[in-house]
């Protein structure tokens, strides 16, 4: 058993609840027999005998079995077409032993006749141990291969989602863009994987971490926390920053973490830009950081010194060119026009203006669409787009395991707003007509 589940199995109250909440998983899932009762009848069934926990099996050994897995494949089917082989073989076996003496019988008869099949179906089960040497080694052997009626594939195949701990999803109580979500849960559900959704107060009130730091919510183990809410400081109560800290300090994977979260914020971006930093994070990556890099707008720290007060001549000189942004999500945050310009009067003097950071404003050509939203008439307008790539990727300690672009989000606005995207009730969404 693995060590890393024994607090679980070494408090009983906890022991308890969790195989409560599996047995449930298990009878949802459809990990279920028949009572021996009743075995021909489906009116009493019961959930099939499981594991609280997967069980540690060496890799290297898994990869093995399912690597010669087609090897025994072809070895059972070359052993059937071999009638000299079977006879021989079983020759001595049959003498003594009635059952494979009428297998056989049946054998040569179908021989005599002329074989009438001409397609094969083989499904199979090797079965294997993991011999333990003196050294402390381990190596697969097998203990037979099933060739007839090899049974429990069906529900093999279900009871992972027994095992299979919970994401987490951290919503909102009041929340309209539940389907963007409620896909997001499907999706996962196709795979077996069940969402578990709770606002902060819930974790605070009713999360804990076992001494080895597992996430529990409501007695079932969190592998995954994924967070649709804490993006804004109007989300946070003193309770709900304690529950913030709690999913943070336990080992569940959140997504996102809160380096990830502050990875993210306007004043990273800014610094990024500066010359030579995109080389100090990725070294050795000159690709990279060029293709980064030709994507950058300008940016600009309004930290104290120079460089600040400079960047705020400029953007006081031109203000149409800029945009003023504090460390804020969500739209409707950033500042434009006259009503950036009284803000940096106000700022300029002030560490307060450290918080903020000043970019250039981009100038898409204007297109005209027509924005569909309930209670508006459907009216041509001057608009802009705003294009989304999504990213996801998965590192494992040190080692990044999965990198990749997973599709794109188009908004689209008229020019009227500088500000906003579909929640705020400003974009739309909309589709690239690649041209
Ligand atoms: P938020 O985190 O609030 O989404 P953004 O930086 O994405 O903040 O800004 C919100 C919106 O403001 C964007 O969707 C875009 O419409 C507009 N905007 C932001 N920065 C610029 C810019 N540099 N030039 C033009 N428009 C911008
Ligand atoms: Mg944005």
């Amino acid at each position: 058993m693995a060590a890393s589940w024994g607090s679980i199995l070494q408090d009983e109250k906890q022991l308890e609840e969790v195989a409560r909440q599996a047995i449930d998983r298990a009878l949802a899932e459809g990990v279920l027999l028949r009572s021996s009762q009743s075995p021909s009848s489906s009116d009493v069934v019961t959930y099939a005998p499981f594991t609280l926990f997967p069980s540690l099996v060496p890799s290297a050994l898994l990869e093995q079995a399912y690597a010669v897995q087609t090897d025994f494949n072809i070895l059972v089917d070359a052993v059937s077409q071999n009638s000299a082989f079977l006879e021989r073989t079983l020759s001595s076996t049959i003498k003594k032993d009635d059952y494979t003496a009428h297998l056989f019988d049946i054998y040569k008869q179908v021989l005599k006749e002329g074989i009438a099949q001409t397609v094969f179906l083989g499904l199979n089960r090797s079965d294997y141990m993991f011999q333990c040497s003196a050294d402390g080694s381990t190596a697969l052997k097998q203990i037979e291969i099933n060739t007839i009626s090899a049974s429990f594939g069906g529900l093999a195949s279900r009871t992972p989602a027994v095992h299979r701990a919970v994401v987490l999803l951290i919503a909102q109580e009041k929340e309209r863009n539940i389907f963007d979500q409620r896909a997001i849960e499907n999706e996962l559900l196709d795979r077996s994987i069940h969402v578990i959704r709770r606002r902060f107060e819930d974790v605070s009130e009713r999360g804990s971490l076992d001494p080895n730091r597992r996430l529990f919510m409501d007695g079932q183990e969190v592998a995954v926390v994924y967070f649709r809410d804490g993006y804004m400081p109007s989300q946070y109560s003193p309770q709900n920053w304690e529950a913030r800290l709690l999913l943070e300090r336990s080992c569940a994977a959140k997504c996102p973490d809160i380096a990830t979260q502050l990875a993210g914020t306007k004043k990273v971006q800014q610094e990024l830009s500066r010359v030579g930093l995109l080389e100090v994070l990725l070294p050795g990556q000159p690709e990279v950081v060029a293709r980064l890099r030709a994507t950058f707008a300008g940016l600009y720290s309004l930290d104290m010194g120079e460089e600040g007060d400079q960047a705020i001549a400029e953007a006081l000189a031109a203000p149409s060119h800029f945009v003023l942004k504090p460390q804020r999500e969500g739209g409707g945050n950033n500042l434009y026009g006259e009503e950036m310009v009284q803000t940096l009067e106000q700022l300029k003097d002030s560490e307060e203006r450290a918080s903020y950071i000043l970019m250039e404003k981009i100038e898409p050509e204007p297109f005209e669409n027509c924005l569909l939203r309930p209670g508006s008439p459907a009216q041509v307008v001057q608009c802009i787009s705003e294009l989304g790539i999504f990213g996801v990727y998965v590192r494992q300690g040190t080692t990044l395991v999965m990198n990749k672009h997973v599709g794109h989000l188009l908004r689209t606005k008229a020019t009227e707003h500088a500000d906003g995207g579909v929640a705020a009730g400003v974009a739309v969404l909309d589709n690239p007509y690649p041209v």
